[in-house]
């Protein structure tokens, strides 16, 4: 799963970071490729995952193409740039790809004439990207993406654990259609272009002469039925784009740049896949008094050289409050002093905790009272 799809809801008091495809990875460009560069990139992945081919690959091939989509787009790109997404909302791209244009643009990477080696292009593009022809329907299921965030947390949160509600916008099911991209009333009728039976027949002229082959309906993708009138909402395509919320389980322990799977959480799938995930990963502020490294807690403290010298029992903070902590006669300034279980507990397994260790600063006065400087003096001649 590619990352970057960055756009900061002000709105979210936790300032989630939605992330989706890096259009720039998927293709395999620098942000700062030119068209050509782009296009070069395009075809060659579109040829490497096309979906027809010994190993390919229909996500990889849609994703490419989703790339492409906006990275071709002097407008959608800068708008991409600038603020990580477009604003026709993803699950539209297909929908408003001009179907034409593209085929006549990139007809010839499949020999041109539209069909090559007994395949019809068209058909194979309207399934493939779920593009919309007219009358056409995709009906190909694609699991849903994987969508990844990241969340501010504060270093408690991230010790203790806790719950949250985020709210993230993504691709969803369309609550208006329940996904079947039918407008709701609407009938569902046999497939007035195969009759019902999912195929056509098409006669095709090749340079071995007319070639008759049977393809899927490119009306009904081959399901033989289809919804009389298709969801205005979502255009038929049975997602759209919303704010969804999510509640987030925090576990504790969790460090800094750790991730957890939500599953099921992501992206929801087209024509009833299944959605994909949701991975969230976690910012955990700095704390001003502890330093956590992996379960472990440390702390400085502060002690006098006759604290030191003596011993002492000082009260010392931790993560569950203050603590006594016995500092044996002879401590030396370094040292480090361990309260066992007083650390992170650990991830999955919270009545396991890690140790606080703190480190010992001896402080030499600066200053001495009359008093004190004698009995110093007094102590330096005996020892
Ligand atoms: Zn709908
Ligand atoms: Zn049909």
């Amino acid at each position: 799963m590619g990352l970057a799809f960055h756009a900061s809801h002000s709105s979210n008091p936790l300032c989630i970071d939605y992330f989706m495809s890096d259009y720039y990875s998927v293709l395999g460009v620098s942000k700062n490729a030119d068209k050509d560069e782009i296009k070069k990139a395009f075809r060659k992945l579109a040829h490497k995952y096309h979906p027809d081919k010994d190993g390919g690959d229909e996500a990889k091939f849609k994703e490419v193409n989703e790339a492409y989509q906006v990275l071709s787009d002097d407008k959608k790109r800068q708008q991409y740039d600038r603020f990580g997404q477009t604003f026709d909302g993803a699950g539209q791209q297909y929908a408003n790809m001009n179907w034409d244009d593209f085929a006549s643009q990139f007809g010839d990477m499949f020999g041109g004439g539209g069909g090559v080696g007994g395949f019809d292009f068209g058909d194979i593009f309207a399934q493939a990207f779920g593009g919309q022809r007219a009358g056409s329907r995709r009906q190909s299921s694609v699991r849903g993406q994987d969508v990844e965030m990241s969340m501010n947390i504060d270093f408690r949160t991230a010790v203790f654990g806790d719950e949250k509600t985020v709210s993230a916008n993504m691709l969803q099911t369309c609550d208006v259609c329940d996904g079947d991209g039918a407008e709701p009333g609407s009938k569902i009728i046999t497939c007035p272009e195969c009759k019902g039976s999912g195929h056509v027949i098409h006669d095709q002229r090749s340079i071995l002469g007319m070639i008759r082959q049977q393809v899927t309906c490119r009306t009904c993708k081959g399901q033989g039925n289809k919804p009389e009138r298709f969801c205005k909402s979502c255009h038929g395509q049975g997602r759209r784009v919303a704010d969804k919320k999510i509640k987030v389980k925090i576990p504790a322990g969790i460090d800094d740049g750790q991730a957890i799977k939500l599953s099921g959480q992501g992206e929801a799938g087209m024509n009833g896949a299944s959605p994909g995930d949701l991975f969230i990963r976690f910012n955990v502020s700095k704390d001003k008094e502890f330093e956590r490294q992996g379960y472990d807690i440390y702390k400085s403290l502060h002690i006098s050289f006759t604290d030191a010298a003596l011993g002492e029992t000082i009260r010392v903070n931790t993560l569950d409050g203050p603590v006594d902590l016995k500092i044996p006669p002879g401590t030396q300034s370094g040292q480090i002093l361990k309260l066992k279980g007083k650390g992170v507990p650990h991830l999955g397994a919270p009545n396991r905790r890690g140790d606080q260790l703190v480190m010992i600063h001896v402080d030499v006065p600066k200053r001495l009272s009359r008093k004190q400087k004698k009995l110093l003096e007094e102590f330096k001649k005996i020892s």
